[in-house]
């Protein structure tokens, strides 16, 4: 089986476009299009041809591509169905199971409301290799990290961030933002004896030494090292002050809002 072909960029000051090619079926999709120069130098770069974009949400620095990509190629834009109003250029409008074909691939649409109503990650499983996906998570889990929740309650961005983790943790994640350094510092701050968040930390300073990204990171990493997913251990429960019995999605709330002041 064809393996897909990745290829992340920067845009603006820390987001990231990505790219994915099936070159069997000659088929490349963009996930969103945040800033359209970008995405476009990326595709004559690589010698591509913009077929899809799936767009994650409807914001400005996820969507300003948008308009001119698609006069410009024809490529059919996939977003929700809950934001189609704001979604420009939609073409497809999608929701939660749906399965899209791309060439020999399946993408799969997870709803993953919270950091907006309409907010989605696409899982695409055996894209790398057989029993290996990939997951764009937009701005809903950045690495040790989580969306603001603009649109959406605590509560539903927990039941988000289950749907994320209920994914093979072989699955490697791209996100919308390098939000990663500062996102450890709040991780270490509520959960400072954890050995594998310190051995993220070392990681990622390297990385970004180098001005290298930190992403794609596997999820199995981030079930280690993301606070945010990692409501149930005992270490954060007692940072903030909640016992045992307090509910998965009330941890996650108290840290999102001590995330939005730290
Ligand atoms: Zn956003
Ligand atoms: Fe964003």
């Amino acid at each position: 089986m064809a393996a897909l072909e990745i290829l992340q960029f920067p845009c603006w000051d820390d987001n990231y476009g990505v790219l994915i090619h099936d070159p069997k079926a000659g088929v490349t999709a963009s996930i969103d299009a945040p800033e359209e120069s970008a995405v476009r130098e990326a595709l004559e770069g690589a010698g591509l041809k913009l077929s899809h974009i799936f767009t994650t949400h409807h914001h400005h620095d996820h969507v300003e591509g948008h308009g001119g990509l698609k006069r410009e190629t024809g490529c059919k834009i996939y977003g929700s169905a809950q934001d189609a109003s704001r979604i420009p250029g939609i073409d497809v409008e999608i929701e939660d199971g749906d399965r899209i074909a791309f060439g020999s691939f399946e993408v799969q649409v997870l709803e993953t409301p919270g950091h907006t109503r309409g907010a989605v990650t696409y899982y695409i499983a055996d894209a790398i290799a057989p029993g290996q996906g990939i997951a764009f998570t937009g701005d809903t889990m950045f690495s040790a990290g989580c969306g603001r929740l603009f649109e959406g309650t605590p509560a539903q961005m927990w039941r988000s961030f289950e749907k994320i983790a209920a994914l093979p943790p072989s699955t490697l994640i791209y996100c919308g933002h390098e939000y990663t350094q500062a996102n450890i510092r709040f991780a270490l701050a509520v959960e400072p004896g954890n050995e594998a968040l310190l051995k993220r930390k070392a990681e990622v300073d390297a990385l970004r030494a180098q001005g290298k990204p930190t992403l794609p990171v596997p999820l199995a990493t981030e079930l280690e090292t993301n606070p945010f997913l990692r409501v149930n251990s005992p270490a954060i429960r007692e940072s903030l002050g909640l016992g045992a019995d307090t509910p998965p999605e009330k941890v996650f709330e108290e840290l999102r809002r001590r995330k939005d002041t730290f």
